[in-house]
């Protein structure tokens, strides 16, 4: 392929839309460019990449035995109606209409979609287990798209639906694709870490996601893993040992209201009553659909929205309002307390339940309680864990090793989704005894988009991005320093020609470019290995080869130029 031939529109300088350097560069380099906002055109070179990630992806799950297919992206409403998720997804689902006023959706999963496909026809166990997938453009409505394909609203994305008759069946379809996963990311260059995680909107009882491991801004997950033992999670997921001594057999001190003027914030009241914040309780009011609830958690801690809303079951969670706050409290801001609370329901967390003689708001402007217990002084609704991870905590799985920390960003996840939505669309086979059974069902995906942008994110440095050979958009440019010049371009055209023979995927930078410009787009974009057609060598009789990834240089004599560089490019990742 020669340079004139391609579109590579190379920017000098950073976009001011790009935050991230992976998007900075993916923009920098002429990958793609910005339609609206979280919508991107992918241009010749990152379609390059994202077939050959798409085609990893391909085979590694053929590999695993699962079979592909395409479905609709437009899907009629009514499905996600009755699987119960057409609320529960809500505002992040594209919807539209069509001419006859019908609800469509912009499909950014397709367990329904799979689901009602097989319902009625694989009727026998003896069909199952199955496992089907998709390589295909999804919608998701970001509140607010950002970070260039991490964060898009139109993406393309791997997704895998595996069908089985048990849970048997479903923890070997899941491990396969496990399996999968860290073959496909490995093959795309990564250090891969899975983590247990959330279940969110999928529902199911397990999941896991696929990390890359990054130092950067584009880490926006935090991984919590142990330093001795195989536990990692991410901060939605992760949990840990409380060091919070059970105090519940100690002596119930009265109550006792303290004056504490314009001492809101938790750092003021424990300077101002001498305590150390792990003796005061938080107090956070939280709007959960159409009801107020109190989460109450100590005060060095802080509180994991998801687990609490997972806990009270609602659909939208969010912080009360000053307004509501007052409304309930009676009192402003920075005083609320459970004592005398009407009308909110109320949530522990587990360290509280645990505690003696705490201090909380009062309800009262500049007021709070000391010696507050909880069942004397207040009702408890629900005990659980609301705690946010932190790092340094003790492992709530060995109960020996410490919680590290690293930035991760993901780029896979795996379901173990049950019967959620064979019950619900009301799929079943008949099992061996006859008997009508739901299919237990798993979900499997793969970011192709983000996968491209996590690792420009992971390998650059500050001349460009780095590509791992597997999926590099060209394996080899060769740049001649003066393609006018009859000699070198004589040289350039011969060696292209004789890697491309060698079935090599070769761009030859046959601009009427300076050298420096032509040196500068090769690292930005950055092909794995670079071949100079220089004057300087040829009159040596010789071309340099350099390695993008480590910098390394060698001259060969032309005769057999090819051989040897083929030879390198072998042997660099
Ligand atoms: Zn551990």
């Amino acid at each position: 392929m020669r340079w004139t031939q391609i579109y590579i529109p190379t920017l000098r300088e950073d976009p001011a839309e790009a935050e991230l350097i992976s998007h900075k560069l993916l923009l920098r380099a002429g990958f793609m460019r910005k339609v609206t906002a979280g919508v991107y055109n992918y241009l010749p070179l990152m379609q390059r990449v994202l077939h050959k990630i798409s085609n990893i992806t391909r085979e590694e799950m053929n590999r695993a035995g699962a079979l592909e297919v395409t479905m609709p992206v437009l899907h009629p409403a009514e499905v996600w109606q009755a699987s119960g998720r057409w609320d529960v997804v809500g505002k992040e689902q594209m919807r539209l209409k069509d001419r006859h006023q019908r609800d469509l959706v912009l499909g950014g999963t397709h367990e329904e979609i799979i689901t009602t496909l097989i319902k009625g026809e694989l009727r026998s166990y003896r069909q199952l287990p199955l496992n089907m997938y998709q390589i295909q453009v999804k919608f998701r409505d970001e509140i607010r798209p950002r970070f260039g394909l991490m964060r898009g609203r139109e993406f393309i994305m791997k997704d895998a639906y595996s069908f089985d008759r048990d849970e048997e069946g479903l923890k070997i379809a899941y491990q396969k694709m496990v399996d999968a996963y860290f073959r496909i990311f490995r093959r795309c260059g990564f250090d891969i870490r899975k983590v247990e995680s959330d279940t969110g909107q999928m529902g199911g009882t397990g999941a896991h996601e696929f990390m890359v491991v990054v130092d950067t801004e584009g880490g926006e997950n935090t991984i919590f893993y142990c330093d001795k033992c195989e536990y990692a999670a991410n901060q939605d997921k992760a949990t840990f040992i409380s060091d919070q001594p059970d105090e519940r057999e100690n002596e119930k001190l009265p109550l006792e209201e303290v004056h504490t003027p314009d001492r809101k914030t938790i750092e003021e009241v424990t300077d101002f009553l001498k305590l150390p914040a792990e003796r005061l309780v938080k107090t956070l009011l939280y709007r959960a659909d159409d009801q107020i609830v109190a989460a109450l958690i100590r005060g060095d801690r802080q509180i994991n929205e998801i687990k609490l809303k997972n806990e009270s079951g609602c659909l939208e969670l969010e912080m009360a309002d000053a307004p509501t706050v007052q409304s309930i409290t009676g009192s402003e801001v920075g005083f609320a307390g459970p004592c005398d609370l009407k009308r909110v329901k109320f949530f522990l967390d587990e360290e509280v339940s645990k505690m003696a003689n705490f201090v909380t708001g009062a309800n009262k402007t500049d007021y709070h309680y000391k010696n507050v217990n909880a069942g004397r002084d207040f009702r408890v609704d629900h005990i659980t864990d609301l705690k946010l991870a932190e790092g340094g905590e003790r492992c709530p799985h060995c109960e020996k090793g410490s919680l590290k920390t690293d930035r991760g960003i993901e780029v896979g996840n795996t379901f173990m989704l049950g019967t959620k939505y064979s019950e619900a669309l009301k799929a079943y086979f008949v099992d061996a005894d006859g008997k009508d059974k739901p299919f237990v069902m798993g979900s499997y995906g793969v970011g192709i988009t983000r996968t491209a942008q996590a690792v420009a994110e992971r390998f650059n440095d500050k001349y460009g991005i780095i590509w791992p050979k597997s999926i590099a958009p060209f394996g080899i440019v060769i740049t001649p320093t003066n393609y006018q010049d009859e000699k070198l371009k004589e040289i350039a055209d011969q060696i292209h020609g004789e890697l491309e023979k060698k079935g090599l995927e070769v761009i030859l930078d046959d601009r009427d470019e300076r050298a420096g410009v032509k040196f500068n787009d090769a690292d930005l974009i950055g092909f794995p290995l670079r071949v100079t057609v220089g004057e300087r060598g040829l009159a040596k009789g010789q071309v340099e080869v350099k390695v993008r990834r480590t910098g390394e240089v060698t001259s060969m004599d032309l005769d057999p130029a090819a051989d040897k560089i083929a030879e390198i490019y072998d042997r660099i990742d």
